[in-house]
């Protein structure tokens, strides 16, 4: 996280960013599934609906990188060119 240049909120100006990756989404799919998996003990179909979450997840590793905003919950494209990771995956 220190390695980044950082950047300002373009919304707010805050400098209270964060980098949102690859395992928050994954974190916030199994979030989901979990909490339909919750709701299945009262409504058994909302477990059929967590299946397709459940192969979905994987996907959330080919999401790219998101910064958002703590104060003002502004999210925006990473977009940093130099950045080794971000993979050209199309
Ligand atoms: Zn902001």
């Amino acid at each position: 996280m220190s390695h980044v240049d950082w950047e300002s909120c373009p919304r707010c100006e805050s400098k209270k960013v964060v980098i949102r990756g690859k395992f928050y989404f994954f974190f916030i799919i199994l979030a989901v599934i979990a909490a339909l998996n919750f709701l299945a003990l009262l409504f058994i179909p909302l477990f059929f609906l967590s299946i397709p979450l459940l192969f979905l997840s994987p996907l959330a590793f080919f999401l790219p990188k998101i910064k958002q905003c703590l104060d003002c919950k502004n999210t925006w494209r990473f977009n940093k060119n130099t950045n080794k990771q971000s993979v050209e995956q199309l």
